[in-house]
């Protein structure tokens, strides 16, 4: 792949905060959630506001996302609090909807990372875009398949692109939701040194107490951020709801994890 060195530019021209902290509900539930939420992570280290609108269910009959409705609520979170949005895209019709709408970062969940079908159509709709761009791993510890992405969407000459580690589904049965594979992800920024990559632990833990020590392993391996699943109700989120933290236990997490920039 040409022009490697340009990957991480992006990420200190648009001053980001590194680390950078995206933070937010798995889903969008409702108006009053989506912005409560925002309100109580624009004192906190975040700088990016996430939270799903088509939601992936692996099996059909769970809550399946708000649908567009949800970039409304969005969009109003980020002008009452400045912090940036995101939201999950898997096909065309969503990023058209997610552009139109001025989301800022769009993420390839780990379910349309295995499709080299869904990775095209989304980097055709994508093609030549200055938003931020971030593909989740496959859900099956497959570096090829993930760096197969990566290279469909910079072939489309998107240039703020970076990566997220969220670990890989396993029939074995481990403490983690999905097994973090660490060397899957070292082995993608050895190949890509200058792509930002972003850590979820949330995805990886599926439950909240194994958050704080995957973060440290992230951060002492030199991920340059975090994405957490923040919600003011984890135990009562319509969706993953045992791996939820409060914003206020975000708070405190950035401090111990040293993320916090000291203000002089
Ligand atoms: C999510 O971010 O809520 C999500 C569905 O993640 P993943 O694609 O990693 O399973
Ligand atoms: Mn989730």
């Amino acid at each position: 792949m040409e022009n490697r060195k340009e990957m991480k530019n992006w990420f200190n021209n648009l001053g980001l905060n590194h680390p950078l902290v995206i933070a937010g509900p798995c889903s969008a539930e409702t108006e009053d959630q989506v912005v409560k939420i925002a309100h109580q992570l624009k004192d906190t280290d975040t700088s990016i506001m996430r939270a799903g609108i088509w939601k992936p269910r692996t099996r059909p009959g769970n809550f399946e996302g708000v649908g567009a409705i949800g970039l409304k609520w969005l969009q109003r979170a980020k002008e009452e609090t400045g912090l940036k949005i995101a939201t999950e895209v898997a096909n065309k019709n969503h990023v058209d909807l997610a552009l139109k709408a001025d989301v800022d970062v769009l993420w390839i969940g780990a379910r349309s990372t295995v499709s080299p079908f869904i990775v095209q159509e989304i980097a055709d709709a994508l093609q030549g875009t200055d938003k931020i761009v971030l593909v989740k791993n496959p859900v099956n510890p497959d570096l090829p398949l993930w760096l197969g992405a990566v290279e469909r969407l910079h072939d489309a000459n998107i240039k703020n692109l970076g990566v997220i580690h969220r670990g890989f589904s396993t029939y074995e049965k481990t403490k983690y939701r999905n097994n973090p594979e660490w060397q899957i992800a070292i082995d993608l920024q050895n190949e890509f040194p200058d792509l930002p990559l972003i850590l979820d632990p949330s995805h990886i833990a599926g439950r909240r107490d194994l958050i704080f020590d995957i973060c440290q392993t992230g951060l002492d391996l030199n991920f340059d951020g975090i994405m957490v699943e923040t919600h003011y109700d984890p135990d009562n989120a319509w969706s993953d709801a045992k791996q939820q933290i409060t914003p206020a236990v975000l708070d405190k997490m950035t401090i111990d994890l040293k993320i916090r920039k000291e203000t002089t």
